[in-house]
């Protein structure tokens, strides 16, 4: 049974081609604000900008 905690995994999406390329956790109590993060995003071949997105 999953453990009850502030903790929930999010998905990093691509902010120019859309597609979901990381996922990372976070922890609500602490980070409020939406993720943002410039990672390689390999459908661009760069590195752009990702937002915090749900998991599906
Ligand atoms: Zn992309």
């Amino acid at each position: 049974m999953a453990k009850k905690t502030s903790v929930e995994i999010i998905a990093m999406q691509c902010s120019e081609c859309k597609r979901k390329n990381y996922t990372t956790k976070k922890n609500r109590k602490n980070t409020q604000a939406k993720l943002e993060l410039s990672k390689y995003c390999p459908f661009d071949r760069k590195h752009t900008l990702h937002k915090e997105t749900k998991v599906k």
